[in-house]
């Protein structure tokens, strides 16, 4: 069965789906079943994060296929990109986006890229999930990593937050300094975490409002597997199911998804502004500029009509 978008482009079947291991694909259809339960049928994921993280090939992992282009250096994503599958009556959406750093600094116009991008593909419908993809394997989050969630914050609105899942990629590691796998990652995790708060301006009161999960995904085509061929994690837990279904509990979470409309393409009151000033600026010109022009042409005139020879 193939499918139309309203954009147009053709929706492929999700064949890919049969390339899982069967206990995988099991899980995989188990959790769609649950969404189409909840009268979801469409799923549009939208990945965001720096470059070189593994955005990209997370994407390809979930869909089981090389459908975007992984690269090992910077900024082979020059555009957003929307990978479309239907599977039973249901569709996948996911949108790999370039890496939101470019030169050590958040690139404002990749942002503007992506929106454009959501504007064209997406208008009136909703994106119900944001991965925000990092690396697992990173010791410090610093004051770009904030800036990053600030843009991304200021661009799509702090409720993005409510629907976002954290992703940590290159997942199978050795903890350095004696740390247990465990306690590693519930480091990193948090300190990612806090990161985010910051970032997005979510206060201590609010910290339970905005829960967002984190995910584990190694995409090493040398992650280790269990009995069953999947892919698992060092806790033997298989990941892609795994991230699938956080995905499935963030899109039922009851907070409503991102809608894709102009107010959010255009920015807020992108048209308004400085429209506050032009009564004020009216105002001047009326006192300071055409009110001494009156005055000046009055006595102008009152002096011409004086006879010349006065
Ligand atoms: P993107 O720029 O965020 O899209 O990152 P890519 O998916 O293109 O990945 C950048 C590089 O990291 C590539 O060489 C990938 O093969 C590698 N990579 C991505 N994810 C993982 C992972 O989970 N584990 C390992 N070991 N390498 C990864
Ligand atoms: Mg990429």
């Amino acid at each position: 069965m193939r499918g139309e978008s309203m954009a147009g482009q053709l929706i492929k079947e999700w064949t890919a789906i049969q390339q899982f291991p069967s206990a995988t694909q099991e899980k995989l259809l188990e959790l769609l079943g649950q969404l189409k339960n909840k009268n979801v049928n469409t799923l549009t994921i939208l990945v965001m994060g720096k470059g070189g993280v593994g955005k990209s090939s997370t994407v390809n992992s979930v869909i089981g296929e090389r459908a975007v282009t992984v690269s090992a250096f910077q900024s082979e994503t020059p555009r957003p990109v929307m990978v479309s599958r239907s599977r039973a009556g249901f569709t996948l959406n996911i949108i790999d986006t370039p890496g939101l750093v470019e030169g050590g600094y958040v690139s404002d116009q990749v942002l503007e890229t992506i929106k454009s991008f959501l504007g064209r593909f997406l208008l009136n419908r909703t994106v119900d999930v944001l991965l925000y993809v990092d690396r697992l394997d990173a010791y410090r989050v610093d004051n770009l990593d904030k800036q990053v969630v600030k843009a991304i914050t200021d661009s799509f609105g702090k409720e993005i937050w409510h629907k976002t899942m954290v992703v940590l990629t290159h997942a199978q590691l050795s903890p350095p300094d004696a740390l247990s796998y465990e306690e590693f990652f519930s480091k990193r995790s948090e300190s990612l975490l806090k990161c985010i708060r910051q970032g997005a301006g979510i206060g201590r009161k609010d910290i339970q409002k905005y829960a967002i999960s984190v995910a584990l995904v190694e995409n090493s085509g040398r992650c280790t597997k269990n009995e069953n061929d999947e892919k698992v994690l060092p806790s033997g837990t298989a990941w892609i199911p795994s991230l699938v279904n956080t995905i499935t509990d963030v899109a039922l979470n009851g907070k409503p998804g991102i809608l894709v409309d102009k107010k959010l393409i255009e920015g807020p009151n992108a048209n308004d502004r400085g429209k506050i000033y032009i009564p004020l600026i009216l105002a001047f010109q009326y006192f300071f500029v055409i009110k001494p022009i009156q005055k000046w042409i009055k006595q102008d005139i009152i002096r011409e009509s004086s006879p010349a020879w006065d």
